[in-house]
């Protein structure tokens, strides 16, 4: 059910989930702005809406967080696409012969790509493909997608042996990932 409630003056939508299994009210608030609240059976709207306005602080900085996150990410165009391509291939050179220094790793070619869902992979015949949007993120993030990338040359997989090999070269790869999740921007 599409909701709409006034918060601090600004008006927001927000979906309903009812739930006989959910014990408690619940908010969550996705990347891309969708706010959906889960509500017991036995719970009235007039209580959810308490609550909601409750937590309007949040949601109001939750929401322009991802507004935000938004214009620094542009949507993956074929212009934009072009015009970096050259750009972070030189970005993703660079940054590899800096970090396979720990590995050694052989691998094929290194290419760019305009893709909507994924930050990188890596081929079985050892080719490197990365996300031309790696560009507008911060470096540390780069250096752990190309990492990451870097270590599925030896570990096709992501297990404990994957995870300690990247460890190696981003020791502080745990809450990168924590914060690629909670910028909702988490493809692999
Ligand atoms: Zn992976």
């Amino acid at each position: 059910m599409q909701k709409q409630i006034k918060i601090k003056g600004q008006e927001i939508n927000y979906k309903i989930r009812k739930s006989r299994r959910a014990k408690r009210l619940s908010l969550a608030i996705y990347a891309n702005g969708e706010v959906v609240a889960t509500k017991p059976n036995n719970i009235s709207i007039r209580i959810l809406e308490l609550f909601i306005k409750q937590q309007a602080n949040w949601i109001l900085s939750k929401l322009n967080f991802f507004a935000g996150l938004k214009s620094t990410i542009p949507q993956a165009s074929k212009q934009d696409y072009l015009n970096k391509k050259e750009q972070v291939f030189n970005l993703v050179n660079n940054k590899i012969a800096k970090l396979n220094q720990v590995y050694n790793f052989k691998f094929n070619k290194i290419g760019i790509r305009n893709q909507k869902t994924r930050w990188g992979s890596c081929s079985q015949k050892g080719n490197l493909n990365f996300n031309y949007r790696m560009i507008y993120l911060s470096d540390k993030i780069v250096e752990y997608i190309i990492t990451h990338e870097l270590c599925h040359l030896q570990e096709f997989n992501h297990s404990s042996r994957f995870w300690n090999l990247v460890a190696v070269a981003v020791p502080d790869y745990k809450n990168i990932k924590k914060e690629l999740r909670n910028k909702g921007l988490n493809y692999f």
